[in-house]
């Protein structure tokens, strides 16, 4: 009997006005934890850093207007305009840019962190000598070099032997272990069999290659979904290469090879860029679908208009052209441009013509990292107006590359910005003149 009253008074308890009580106390703690909550948001949403930036001039990817003003919430841009247009509020802190041009962080589209000038070592003994330890030391180096010069995104265009380390590049600079730029790697790249380097060794010598070796069918769909598996975003090729007779620059893929690269890369949600330094090598690539075609020295206006009508971008390396003549010898301004430099004057003038979207890229690692402005100014000395290569070097490449919150001063995007000294738009030697970084929302060079 004892137990069952027990029994009864706990029933009574639970369904009677005691319980009701009990429930009511439990709403009201629950809606007190709510509300704290609610509150630590809001106290978290007034925290985040707000930022006003006053500059002599906003230059926002597309078009320079002067005396922006460019408010930064957290890592986005909240609001973009000037002081007709916005308020400055209460709690930001004001950044007065005085003289200065702020624009988008730039995109380096053609690197390799991986390499060193070749005036440095050649790029056979970096391959064969250098441990993987000491490449990595330089590219850490390398990437902070890319981002003090106001680079806070990059393509990795092959490691050259060094496997998948720029995947652990990115990773750790994701991680905030290390500053550097945004990646986007290609990881080891696909050559054709025995068409890259190192080369001139005995045969029998089990060696370091520059990319991975892949032929035909089965051989390139495992490259491609390995290189993807391992962490590449985008999949290089090499459509042609120097190794015909006489070192001869030739094709290496045939275009079904290419075309398989292409469909097994897209259907992962890949692009693929090629290496291309002969007409037919670029002919076959942009036929098989390849998005971004990289130095094309060879290219012709007919090139450029199958590009165009085939939606590939092209990305001229100018800078490797005339570093890689200078350290044979070419004083620039002093002896006549060597062949393949007034070739690319050709080139570059017909891309200009075409209409064909033309990328900032200028293979850094072959002439050294932290001077990816050069390759700016040199567009511009080929004939290309100072605004477009601002243009190509932010949201050109931002597009292209599948970036969709970056390369522009908007509001949702990203806030990753660069304040130059100087109006670029007037003089593009302006973009080495950098005074501060923000990556993300963290101010990581000037203050
Ligand atoms: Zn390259």
């Amino acid at each position: 009997m004892k137990y069952h009253s027990k029994w009864l008074h706990a029933t009574k308890d639970f369904f009677g006005y005691g319980s009701m009580l009990a429930i009511f106390i439990h709403m009201k703690r629950l809606f007190t934890f709510l509300l704290l909550i609610a509150s630590s948001i809001q106290l978290q949403a007034q925290t985040e850093t707000l930022t006003l930036f006053k500059a002599d001039r906003v230059f926002d990817g597309t078009d320079m207007h002067p005396n922006g003003w460019v408010l930064v919430k957290g890592n986005k841009i909240e609001a973009v305009g000037d002081s007709a247009t916005m308020q400055v509020p209460a709690s930001a802190k004001i950044v007065v840019l005085k003289g200065m041009t702020l624009m988008p962080g730039m995109i380096e589209g053609h690197s390799h962190l991986f390499l060193h000038p070749y005036n440095e070592t050649s790029w056979n003994d970096q391959v064969l000598t250098e441990s993987r330890a000491e490449r990595t030391v330089r590219a850490v180096t390398h990437a902070y070099a890319t981002l003090m010069a106001g680079f806070t995104t990059m393509r990795d265009l092959g490691t050259e032997g060094a496997g998948y380390d720029d995947v652990g590049l990115k990773t750790a600079i994701n991680k905030g272990i290390i500053p550097g730029p945004r990646m986007i790697c290609a990881t080891r790249a696909i050559v054709a069999t025995g068409s890259y380097g190192p080369k001139g060794l005995v045969n029998e010598a089990e060696v370091p290659h520059g990319a991975q070796e892949a032929d035909g069918n089965d051989d390139l769909i495992k490259a491609v979904r390995t290189q993807m598996g391992n962490g590449a975003d985008v999949v290089k090729v090499y459509a042609d290469y120097r190794w015909g007779i006489n070192d001869k620059p030739e094709p290496t893929f045939t275009i079904d090879e290419l075309k398989l690269v292409v469909e097994v890369a897209a259907s992962a949600g890949r692009m693929v860029v090629a290496h291309c330094g002969t007409e037919e090598g670029m002919r076959r690539a942009i036929m098989a679908g390849v998005k971004t075609i990289e130095h094309g020295d060879s290219a012709t206006p007919e090139l450029f208009a199958l590009m165009k009508e085939k939606g590939a971008a092209y990305c001229p390396t100018i800078s490797a052209g005339e570093a890689l003549s200078s350290y044979q010898g070419w004083h620039k301004g002093v002896d006549p441009d060597p062949a393949r430099v007034a070739k690319k004057h050709k080139t570059f003038q017909d891309a200009l013509k075409s209409g064909v979207t033309i990328l900032m890229g200028g293979d850094v690692g072959v002439f050294p990292h932290g001077d990816n402005a050069r390759e700016m100014v040199l567009m511009v000395e080929y004939g290309m107006p100072a605004l477009d290569v601002l243009r190509s070097a932010t949201s050109v490449n931002a597009d292209v590359f599948g970036l969709k919150d970056l390369g522009n001063i908007k509001p949702g995007y990203l806030a990753d910005l660069v304040a130059v000294d100087g109006n670029p738009a007037e003089d593009i030697k302006a973009v080495k003149q950098v005074k501060m970084v923000m990556k993300d929302g963290v101010v990581v060079k000037g203050n």
